[in-house]
């Protein structure tokens, strides 16, 4: 009798390990199938090596027990924890050293993010005492060709020869009442010429930036993030309606969002621009197991193709000028990868973004130093990422490169004086100042 009840007593302790609700600690893999972190609590996750990729990793798994199982997001991250999760992510350690090594030569607070061109997640770093890669902040000019360029492209506003006057647009009173021409640009002073898009990007020019937001619209770049990128910044959002678009032109057109979008945002968002225009929601997480080895949940990559492949192809073009020799971005670039990006700088910290025919990456710093060190960041860290079949951006069959003159925009002909070359979508017409 008594070894009847002993038996009956272990069957009982047993019996939760064969259960659904077997408890232990939360398995995290990276996307070679190796052991990230074991983790029991919040805590754990905050003390290990790759606590800022972890902090994705759980706010994600949380949102997906929490919608999967109708769940609250404490309860959803209290059974996280505790019921014996394996979670498999795009983690890469190669492309996560070579970051922190990138990072790591600059003292300075940091944030940093890496997807590949699916979306994945391959890498989340921050230096200093806040997850700045998963911080919002003002994106700065780095938001120029998702509000003003690509949109305005896409629509047919502008091409790459399209000219715009390098002028203050208006007179703002400042903090004493004086008035004073506006935007400013970065280099303090205006041209007073006529500056087409390819000069306007690698320059980074507030005033054509402006010009070129006005003509199509603040309205319509707020509504293309919306549709295009699946965003909404509120602030704006409700400024533009109570006040109108003119209030927020510098927040859409220069970058100076209220709120703004974290280092893992905007690595997601230049995606499309070397993914033949597909913009894919980043994502960490690939599969969620339960502790009896079932699919919990197997991502479905979400997807939209936010420009046109020939939109992304100029667009491409042009932030790869933003990386040549005389480009604000010029130290992004790598001898033997080609890379487009656009660069960002503000008083509240400075920024690269940019792409290369396998990696999305972005990169902030701090505003401790009052010059951009971020595309020489890219450029040490990019340079040291796993080498990848994919060599060269994609190239579009009807995206054409034209011999134009920069006096009127137009094709070149014999009667023209100088002559450069940029990617067009359509034959951008006769030159206008020189004739035919
Ligand atoms: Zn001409």
């Amino acid at each position: 009798m008594k070894r009847m009840v002993a038996v009956l007593i272990s069957i009982m302790i047993c019996m939760p390990l064969f259960s659904r609700s077997r408890k232990g600690p939360l398995t995290v893999l990276a996307a070679d199938g190796t052991t990230l972190a074991v983790l029991s609590s919040s805590e754990d996750a905050a003390a290990h090596p790759a606590a800022d990729y972890l902090e994705e990793v759980l706010a994600e798994a949380a949102s997906v027990l929490a919608q999967k199982n109708k769940w609250d997001q404490a309860r959803a991250a209290e059974a996280l924890m505790t019921n014996a999760y394996t979670v498999k992510t795009a983690y890469s350690r190669e492309v996560s050293e070579a970051l922190a090594a990138a990072l790591s030569e600059e003292r300075i607070s940091a944030g940093a993010a890496v997807t590949d061109l699916e979306g994945g997640v391959l890498a989340v770093l921050s230096v200093g005492d806040r997850n700045y890669a998963l911080l919002p902040t003002s994106p700065y000019s780095a938001i120029k060709p998702l509000t003003v360029y690509g949109p305005a492209m896409e629509a047919g506003r502008i091409c790459w020869s399209s000219l715009y006057e390098d002028a203050p647009v208006k007179q703002v009173k400042d903090g004493s009442g004086i008035p004073r021409p506006w935007p400013y640009n970065a280099n303090q002073f205006y041209t007073l010429r006529k500056m087409d898009m390819a000069d306007a990007l690698k320059r980074s020019l507030n005033t054509i930036a402006v010009r070129v937001a006005m003509d199509y619209g603040i309205m319509n770049s707020l509504t293309f993030l919306r549709d295009r990128f699946g965003v909404q910044p509120e602030y704006e959002w409700r400024k533009v309606n109570e006040q109108g678009e003119e209030e927020i032109l510098a927040n859409v057109a220069l970058g100076y969002l209220y709120e703004g979008f974290s280092p893992l945002r905007m690595a997601g968002f230049y995606q499309c621009f070397a993914a033949r225009g597909v913009y894919t929601v980043p994502a960490a997480i690939r599969e969620i197991f339960a502790a009896d080895g079932s699919t919990v949940y197997q991502r479905r990559p979400q997807t939209i193709q936010t420009f046109s492949p020939e939109t992304a192809c100029v667009m491409n073009h042009l932030l790869r000028e933003v990386t040549s020799p005389d480009g604000t971005g010029a130290k992004a670039a790598l001898p033997d990868i080609p890379t487009a990006g656009k660069t960002g700088t503000g008083d509240r910290g400075a920024w690269f973004v940019g792409v290369t025919p396998a990696y999305s990456c972005a990169i902030w710093h701090g505003a401790e130093s009052a010059t951009n060190h971020a595309p020489e960041i890219f450029a040490r860290a990019v340079g040291a990422f796993p080498a990848s079949e994919k060599t060269e951006f994609p190239e579009e069959k009807t995206v054409m490169r034209i011999p134009y003159c920069p006096e009127s925009g137009g094709r070149y002909s014999n009667g023209c004086g100088k002559m450069k070359e940029g990617y067009f979508t359509a034959d951008p017409g006769p030159c206008t100042v020189h004739g035919a």
